[in-house]
C-alpha cells in the first residue's frame, strides 16, 4: 500500500461522512492529518483519537473555510503544528436543494460560499507552503451531480462544476512547481448529506448504477489517497469519478 509517512494532511469537514473517511484512511497510510470540523468539535476529536490510535499525530481545528480569515488561521494552525503541509483535501461541503423557481437567493449564496469559495480559500492560504517545498497536493471533492446536473441542486452542481474549472486551472498554474491539483468526483455515498433524500427516489437512482450498489465513503478515501500519493505523480488536472459508473 501507497505509504504517506512525513506527510501532513488538511482535511476540510473531517469530523464525518466522506472527510472521516479520508482523514483516517491517510493516517493509516502515514500521514499526520489536521482534522478540520465546523460545528461537533466532541466528533473531530473522536477522529483526531482514532488517527492517533495509527500511530500518527493529529488535530483538530474548527474553522469555517467559507471565511477567507479562517481558513488562513485554520493553514497557520497546521503549520505551526506540524511545520508543513503536503496534502490539502478540500471536502467540506453543503446543500440546500429547492427547485431554480423556488430557490432562495441565500440558498444559492450559502452553497457557492461554502463549497466554492471555501476551497479557493484554503487553497489559496495552503499553496504558498506548497510552493516553498515544491511539492503538494490538492485533492478537491465534487461530485457526479457537478457533472451530469441534478433536478434541486442547479446551487450544487454549479459549485461544483466550478470546482473543477478551479482545479484544471490550478493544475495548469501550479504543474511547474511540483504541485498537482486533482477532483474526486463522488456518485451517491450513504452520508448525513444524502439522509435526507426520500427512498423511493433511491431506489430509482440505484437502478441507473452499473455497479448496482451505492458507494461507501471507504471507496471515496481510497480514491483520495490514491491521489495523494507519490504514485500518482503524473496526474494532474484529472476527474476521478466513484460512482459506480453512474456519471458515465
Ligand atoms: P456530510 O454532510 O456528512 O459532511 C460535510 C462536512 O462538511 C461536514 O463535516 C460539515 O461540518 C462540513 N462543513 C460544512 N460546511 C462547512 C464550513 N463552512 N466549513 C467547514 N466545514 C464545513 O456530507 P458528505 O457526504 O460526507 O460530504 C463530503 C463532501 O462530499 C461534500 O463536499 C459533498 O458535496 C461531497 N459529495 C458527497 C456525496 C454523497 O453522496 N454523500 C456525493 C458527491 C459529493
Amino acid at each position: 500500500m501507497t505509504s504517506l509517512i512525513g506527510k501532513v494532511a488538511l482535511v476540510t469537514g473531517g469530523s464525518r461522512g466522506i472527510g472521516q473517511a479520508v482523514a483516517l484512511e491517510l493516517a493509516r497510510r502515514g500521514a499526520d492529518v489536521v482534522v478540520n470540523y465546523l460545528l461537533k468539535a466532541e466528533a473531530a476529536l473522536q477522529v483526531v483519537a482514532e488517527a492517533e490510535a495509527c500511530g500518527r499525530r493529529a488535530l483538530a481545528v474548527q474553522s469555517d473555510v467559507g471565511e477567507s480569515e479562517q481558513a488562513v488561521a485554520l493553514v497557520q494552525a497546521t503549520l505551526s503544528t506540524f511545520g508543513r503541509l503536503d496534502i490539502l483535501v478540500n471536502n467540506a461541503g453543503i446543500t440546500r436543494d429547492a427547485l431554480l423557481v423556488r430557490m432562495q437567493e441565500q440558498d444559492w449564496d450559502e452553497v457557492v460560499r461554502v463549497n466554492l469559495k471555501g476551497a479557493f480559500n484554503m487553497t489559496q492560504a495552503a499553496v504558498r507552503a506548497m510552493l516553498r517545498q515544491r511539492s503538494g497536493r490538492i485533492i478537491n471533492i465534487s461530485s457526479v451531480s457537478g457533472l451530469m446536473g441534478q433536478v434541486g441542486q442547479s446551487n450544487y452542481a454549479a459549485s461544483k462544476a466550478g470546482l473543477i474549472g478551479f482545479t484544471k486551472s490550478l493544475a495548469r498554474e501550479l504543474g511547474g512547481r511540483g504541485i498537482t491539483v486533482n477532483v474526486v468526483a463522488p456518485g451517491f455515498i450513504p452520508t448525513d448529506m444524502t439522509l435526507a433524500l426520500d427512498e423511493v427516489w433511491r431506489e430509482k437512482l440505484r437502478a441507473f448504477i452499473p455497479l448496482e450498489r451505492f458507494g461507501s465513503v471507504e471507496d471515496v478515501a481510497h480514491a483520495v489517497a490514491f491521489l495523494a500519493s507519490d504514485e500518482a505523480a503524473y496526474i494532474t488536472g484529472a476527474v476521478l469519478p466513484v460512482d459506480g459508473g453512474l456519471g458515465m
